[in-house]
């Protein structure tokens, strides 16, 4: 069973952004909506390279997504590489194409040979 090793589900908010997402970080995140044993259903994973709050205030009403999960990372490249692994974890999302890697950065996916050249 795929898990995503993040905290929430929490609306997506601004004052709720601010409350949880407190720290200036790379992160994670998954977006989609609560469902009735509290969980999410994930319908989308993301990152950010820099700072996840700032990210994560681009989904303030979105139509689609209500909720989000999310979880720090150390850095750019851990962020990455973890967004890899939500991605090829989960099935069926709306992401339409594989994680692309922080600018300027040659990184390999650990899951797949996407980037080998
Ligand atoms: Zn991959």
């Amino acid at each position: 069973m795929a898990n995503l090793n993040m905290t929430g589900p929490f609306v997506i908010d601004t004052a709720t952004i601010d409350k949880e997402v407190s720290k200036t970080s790379a992160g994670n995140y998954a977006l989609g909506k609560k469902n009735n044993k509290g969980g999410l259903t994930v319908q989308y994973v993301g990152r950010s390279d820099d700072d996840l709050n700032v990210r994560l205030k681009d989904y303030v009403n979105h139509k689609k997504y209500t909720h989000f999960k999310y979880s720090y990372a150390t850095n750019a490249k851990a962020a990455f590489e973890e967004e890899c692994r939500n991605y090829h974890d989960w099935g069926s999302l709306d992401n339409d194409i594989h994680p692309d890697r922080p600018k300027g950065k040659n990184y390999q996916c650990p899951y797949c040979d996407n980037f080998k050249e």
